[in-house]
């Protein structure tokens, strides 16, 4: 059951809002280094399954394993278990009254305990990661949106997660800011840092990605590599849904 292998298992995740039943029994494994990439119409439980997996939001039914523990039902442990989760959000949620540099050593500070000068130093490394050393005395009132959103991995890769979850983490930005963004994540890919990623960039996903999850109505309703997804006809759905977004294709 617990395949050392796997660095993340999630196992019949389900969960409803009301009567609707946003997520239906979800299952997926995932190896380490390994980059899955999650698709689907708005609305499907993207979002709700990224936030059932580091547990900001209750499942109903199903269990999430990280390194073979179980998060799921954690208690007090889960904060621990959500610094091994780094999550990027659409819309940043930096501190606007800190700098960069502040942004990112905090936590390592209040929630790590280690010393004011090594978090120092740590959190310029992290910034160097992601581009953004020279912007670090920078308030996020000054920075662009792609900087800003570079700013928020370097906050959540200081916490050394097991895994990264990212949702839509280019939506809210121009198509320029967009590709600067994706650079970072897929220089992360090929370090071997083990990701889920939402996105809606199908250029994007399809370099990145060990597998693409198509997600509709609260399933996944296929999977498989980007080579399956996009020659193979087992796959039209998918195929279908990429296709309405290649006139957008901006090849990141
Ligand atoms: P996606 O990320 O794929 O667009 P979401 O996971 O955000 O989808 O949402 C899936 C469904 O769950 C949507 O119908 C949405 O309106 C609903 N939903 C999400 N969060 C809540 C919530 N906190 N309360 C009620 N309904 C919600
Ligand atoms: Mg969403």
């Amino acid at each position: 059951m617990h395949d050392d292998d796997y660095i993340l298992k999630v196992e019949g995740i389900s969960k409803s809002y009301g009567q609707i039943k946003v997520l239906d029994s979800v299952s997926f494994n995932v190896r380490k280094g390994e980059t899955k990439v999650f698709i689907g119409p708005s609305g499907t439980g993207k979002s709700t399954l990224l936030r059932c997996i580091n547990q900001l939001t209750e499942p109903e039914e199903g269990r999430v394993w990280l390194n073979g523990e179980e998060v799921t039902h954690s208690g007090s442990r889960i904060n621990a278990f959500r610094q091994k989760m780094g999550m990027v959000f659409q819309n940043f949620y930096l501190f606007d009254h800190l700098t960069a540099v502040r942004n990112v050593e905090i936590a390592l500070i209040k929630v790590r305990g280690m010393n004011p000068k090594a978090a120092r130093e740590k959190a310029l490394a992290e910034l160097r990661q992601v581009g953004m050393e020279d912007w670090a005395n920078h308030y996020p009132a000054e920075l662009s949106g792609g900087q800003a959103q570079r700013v928020s991995i370097a906050r959540a890769l200081a916490m050394d997660p097991d895994v990264m979850l990212f949702d839509e983490p280019t939506s809210a930005l121009d198509p320029e800011l967009t590709r600067e963004v994706l650079e970072v994540i897929k220089k992360l890919a090929r370090d071997g840092m083990t990701m889920l990623v939402v996105t809606h960039e199908m250029g994007f996903a399809t370099s990145v990605a060990n597998e693409i999850l198509f997600m509709e109505g609260g399933r996944i309703a296929e999977q498989g590599s980007p080579e399956e997804l996009l020659n193979d006809p087992r796959f039209s759905r998918t195929k279908q849904f990429i296709g309405q977004f290649r006139e957008y294709d901006r090849g990141a």
